[in-house]
């Protein structure tokens, strides 16, 4: 039987709602599968770690989640630190120190919940974002001078590299190429971004050669969100710049009818280091601790690691679990127009689970 080790790192708000919900998700595949076990090992770094110990993980943490198979992130925030500091010092350290340079985030409408478009309905889209996730907008370079003074400066610089945008355009044509549709659309604003961007452009048409079977287009990012909005039918696989992908995807969560819902994996496609897997949306302490946080996000998550593990038939054994209890309706989450409590819908998936016949 193949084991894997498991990090989960809460992290803040209701990351420790809907990772514990996700969990017992992942023992139930795990034990409706039968040929592999999981071995979850729990770490409380995050806001309150901080408050402690003045950083938000310890200084070896790489180093420990290093021997992990996958890491399970719940969300990173909390009113009394600034977002900087727990945005760099956990979640981004992570993704950095690992290379996981593929950001994944797939969008579609799930049975069962309405659509905010008009006329748009479940099977009507399904979109994957490909987010750049170590470099461009999220580089860390910049810096501040005069501070306080009336001449203060702040800067970002955006970094592009030839290696990093060519690696990310790689990975982004060969997903598209696994897809039904074979179709990418390659996210850019060139036109104002002289620089790093018309280099991003450039390297896009270089890579895209190497894959004559993939159809690709190109949209300014500002075209692009009113693209999503009226004629989501027209995309499939996207990629974007570290900045504009965070965006665009927060549009396309919106779009599939909830941030609740919404997974992302953060990928280092070589496995050399482990990638990580968290729920798109942030802490949400307006609703900490009621109980009601919505986990689907997390389960889809789950599914994703699931996939990258190679265990290919929990992974969609769990999404037609989730899709059915969508689909049936009775337990919906609160932010989907229900009114069933987290517990209540991961009770809901873990018996669909069981009950499957896949
Ligand atoms: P952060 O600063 O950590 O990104 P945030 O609270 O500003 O977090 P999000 O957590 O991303 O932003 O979400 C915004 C709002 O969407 C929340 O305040 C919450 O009301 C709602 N929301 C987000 N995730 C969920 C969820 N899983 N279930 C139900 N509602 C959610």
């Amino acid at each position: 039987m193949t084991s894997y080790s498991i990090a989960a790192i809460p992290g803040d708000g209701i990351g420790g709602e809907v990772i514990s919900a996700g969990v017992d998700v992942l023992h139930a595949l795990a034990a409706k599968d039968g040929s592999f076990s999981l071995t979850v090992e729990p770490f409380a770094w995050g806001a309150d770690y901080y408050l402690e110990h003045g950083e938000m993980m310890p200084s070896d943490g790489l180093e420990i989640l290093k021997g992990y198979d996958a890491i399970y992130f719940g969300s990173a925030g909390d009113p009394r630190i600034p977002d900087h500091i727990t945005l760099w010092q956990l979640r981004l350290k992570i993704c950095q120190g690992f290379g996981q340079y593929a950001n994944v985030r797939p969008t579609r409408v799930l049975p069962g919940v309405d659509c905010p478009l008009k006329g748009v309905g479940p099977g009507d889209f399904d979109w994957v974002i490909v987010r750049e996730n170590s470099e461009g907008e999220y580089a860390g370079v910049g810096g501040r001078a005069h501070q306080g003074f009336d001449q203060e400066v702040g800067m970002d610089v955006s970094v592009f590299t030839r290696a990093g945008v060519e690696r990310i355009h790689r990975f982004a044509l060969d997903l598209a190429r696994s897809r039904p549709r074979k179709l990418l659309t390659m996210v850019t604003k060139s036109n104002a971004q002289r620089h790093g961007m018309v280099m991003w452009d450039e390297i896009f048409d270089r890579v895209k050669a190497d894959f004559p079977d993939v159809k690709t287009d190109r949209m300014l990012v500002d075209a692009m969100t009113t693209r999503m909005v009226l004629d989501p039918k027209s995309l499939d696989t996207i990629v974007a710049t570290n900045l504009h992908a965070d965006i665009l995807s927060d549009l396309a969560a919106a779009l599939s009818g909830s941030l609740g819902i919404a997974p992302t994996a953060n990928l280092r496609p070589e496995k050399d280091f482990p990638s990580m897997f968290e729920p798109i949306h942030g802490s949400a302490f307006d609703i900490m601790g009621k109980g009601i946080a919505n986990p689907i996000g997390s389960f889809w998550s789950a599914s994703l690691m699931l996939d990258h593990l190679g265990e290919h038939t929990a992974a969609r054994r769990l999404m037609t679990a989730i899709e059915r209890v969508t689909g049936a309706g009775s337990i919906m989450p609160r932010d989907l127009g229900g009114e069933a409590t987290t517990k209540e819908v991961a009770e809901a998936v873990i018996n669909a689970i069981r009950t499957s016949n896949e």
